[in-house]
């Protein structure tokens, strides 16, 4: 489902995503206001719209209504002082985005299989909010998401940018109890789906929404 939103700044098309229902929270408002999408496209490519957009390799900054959902899903964990980990972090936005709602005291780590797309991660963050490097409210580095990030955990909050074939369990392991993983799983046909840890090893798994996103590339 694609709206038709299109503006000419991040501010106009925040409001216009607001107009159109596709966000909700305050909280996630504040945040997408914040970050400003034009920092974390292709040149040549129209930020301020919604849709996904071509990065390079094959990759793909995802549509603002889907980083709106997965912001708005894990916001009840995205608080101040929270520790986050973003797979697939590919523009940065996203991980900028939930840097600016953990705050000073947060941390979320980004992880990416592509070096070139973690340069040009860390390089967008760095034109748009450099205090989040420097402060090391983000770091965005090599990993591979079916591992997670083991020497990081426990989490949070973990979001998923690109659709595992099945869930890769680390990363449930790696959630800290009330923690909550966002993921699409599947191959043809995908689904966005929510996991929170209970206690004792137990999990709740809701199916969100069909979605579409670019495969996480198997475990080597
Ligand atoms: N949330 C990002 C999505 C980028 S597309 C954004 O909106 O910009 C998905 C990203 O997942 C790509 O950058 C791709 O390189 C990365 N990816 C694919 N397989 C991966 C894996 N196994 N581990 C970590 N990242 C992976």
């Amino acid at each position: 489902m694609y709206y038709t939103a299109s503006a000419s700044n991040n501010n106009d098309f925040i409001t216009l995503l607001k107009k159109y229902d596709v966000i909700h929270s305050d909280k996630v408002e504040k945040a997408m206001r914040s970050v400003d999408r034009g920092h974390y496209v292709y040149p040549g490519t129209n930020p301020y719209e919604d849709c996904p957009q071509p990065l390079f390799s094959g990759q793909t900054i995802s549509a603002p209504h889907m980083h709106a959902m997965c912001l708005e899903i894990l916001e009840n964990n995205l608080t101040p002082g929270a520790k986050v980990l973003d797979v697939g972090s590919g523009s940065g936005y996203l991980t900028a985005a939930m840097g600016m709602m953990v705050g000073e005291t947060g941390k979320v780590i980004g992880i990416d299989v592509i070096p070139d797309l973690i340069s040009f991660a860390n390089a967008n963050v760095k034109k748009d909010h450099p205090e989040l490097l420097e402060k090391n409210i983000v770091e965005i580095k090599l990993g591979d998401g079916w591992k997670g990030c083991p020497e990081q955990a426990p989490f949070d909050a973990i979001h998923v940018g690109a659709a595992a074939s099945s869930l890769p369990t680390p990363l449930l392991d790696q959630l800290k109890v009330g923690g909550t993983l966002v993921i699409p799983v599947g191959t043809s046909s995908q689904f966005l789906k929510k996991y929170v840890k209970g206690e004792n090893g137990t999990f709740s798994e809701e199916v969100i929404t069909g979605v579409r996103y670019v495969p996480l590339v198997p475990q080597s």
